[in-house]
């Protein structure tokens, strides 16, 4: 068997058998095929698409290819949430102590962001002391005690993932819908949860544009997941916009616990209720309205907040020493009108920039820095008023901000 031959199958639209894909995805791994094949084998698999057949096998090589959790002596039914990336997606923030409050264990291995998306672990590295990378015995004795613990992922998880993902990075073959698909499954798998909700996130700032990509992606990632026995439930939600008001690591802590102590409603509030209440649901088996008033109880009554401050506590980490920037300024509307759109991924690149994201991988990220918003789609707005709040580190707003404000 050759990889040029492999490449050429794929090429010409031909389906690669289970074979094939072992041959090339295990010598790649192993260093015995150089980047520029592999690229060209992802660039033929974005282009041609794969079978469900081919995306099960892939799916179930990477998840072979490492170690896998058994979360089978924390007691009663796991659930796990995953989202697809998006600008100031907070959302595992406030579901894990929600769902948690609610009896529900969430035992939760993130990741951290790239590019204009942010990732949990980094927003979690804002607070001071706060530790991601917890032992396995720590992270189950969490888990047992208090019903959710987050720790980073473990290199050993998924590495053939780790490295087919790097390289599509690089080479413009992020948005294939069978590569996502293996790679979010194959990583949800590992982590060893009964069941797994995916909030596939679609629009301008997210991988997917369109619903119909959204719709395949939740299809085939749901018979992904019969194969192997986990109910699988995905929701489709809207990425056009940032997710709630705050872009950058401690301001998106702090929006987390205004929702927890209910302090805040809006779109945001509405996405972590319902992700919440499909978890409560899947892990109580019982109907999605039942578990929704249990979800709004929790909140209402403190408990979440509650839960929230000692899952902080548990993992070191002292929200007095959350440290945000002293230098901001507002950016003010030069145009009368109601604003019909703000730009997710404009605005989740424009905070990368200042810091509050990373480019490559080996970037630090500045955890004072971000974007508030002030206003959202429908407002109305006069000449002068404030439509965002700038936080600023040692990088200076080169770009335009205003113009990710739609407005006419
Ligand atoms: N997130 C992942 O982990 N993998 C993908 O392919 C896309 C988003």
């Amino acid at each position: 068997m050759n990889m040029v031959d492999i490449i050429n199958h794929k090429r010409l639209g031909y389906e690669l058998t289970r074979e094939e894909i072992s041959f090339a995805f295990t010598a790649y791994l192993e260093g015995e095929i150089p980047d520029y094949q592999m690229s060209s084998l992802l660039m033929a698999i974005c282009l041609k698409g794969m079978s469900d057949e081919e995306t099960f096998f892939l799916t179930d090589l990477f998840l072979n290819s490492g170690e896998r959790f058994d979360l089978s002596s924390i007691s009663s039914v796991k659930v796990d949430k995953h989202s697809t990336g998006g600008v100031g997606d907070k959302t595992t923030l406030v579901l894990g102590p929600v769902v948690a409050s609610c009896g529900v264990r969430v035992p939760k291995m993130s990741g951290r962001g790239l590019g204009h998306t942010g990732g949990t672990i980094d927003k979690l590295e804002s607070i001071p002391g706060f530790r991601t990378s917890l032992t396995k015995d720590e992270f189950f004795h969490q888990v047992e005690q208090i019903g959710f613990a987050v720790t980073s992922q473990t290199g050993n998880l998924v590495p053939m993932d780790k490295k087919i993902y790097a390289l599509r990075d690089v080479t413009g073959t992020v948005s294939s819908i069978p590569l996502i698909a293996s790679s979010i499954m194959s990583k949800k798998l590992a982590g060893g949860a009964d069941k797994i909700l995916i909030d596939i996130k679609v629009g301008r700032g997210a991988l997917l544009q369109t619903e119909e990509e959204g719709e395949e992606l939740s299809r085939i990632m749901i018979e992904i997941g019969k194969r192997y026995r986990r109910e699988v439930r995905t929701v489709l939600t809207d990425m056009n916009v940032p997710l709630g008001n705050s872009i950058g690591n401690s301001l998106e802590v702090l929006e987390a616990m205004r929702v927890l102590k209910n302090e805040e409603k809006g779109s945001f509030y509405d996405l972590c209720v319902l992700l919440a209440s499909h978890m409560v649901s899947m892990g109580k088996e019982i109907a999605f309205d039942d578990a929704k008033e249990e979800v709004l109880a929790v909140l209402e009554n403190g408990e979440a907040y509650r839960k929230f401050m000692q899952f902080v506590e548990m993992q070191g980490g002292n929200l007095t020493k959350l440290p945000l920037s002293t230098k901001s300024f507002d950016i003010l509307s030069k145009k009368s009108g109601t604003i019909t759109a703000i730009d997710a991924l404009k605005i989740g690149t424009i905070s990368m920039h200042l810091g509050a994201g990373r480019e490559s991988v080996e970037d630090a990220i500045d955890p004072r820095v971000g974007i508030v918003l002030r206003k959202s789609v429908s407002d109305s707005v006069l000449v002068g008023d404030v439509l965002c709040t700038v936080y600023l580190g040692e990088k200076e707003l080169m770009e335009d901000l205003e113009s990710c404000f739609v407005i006419s």
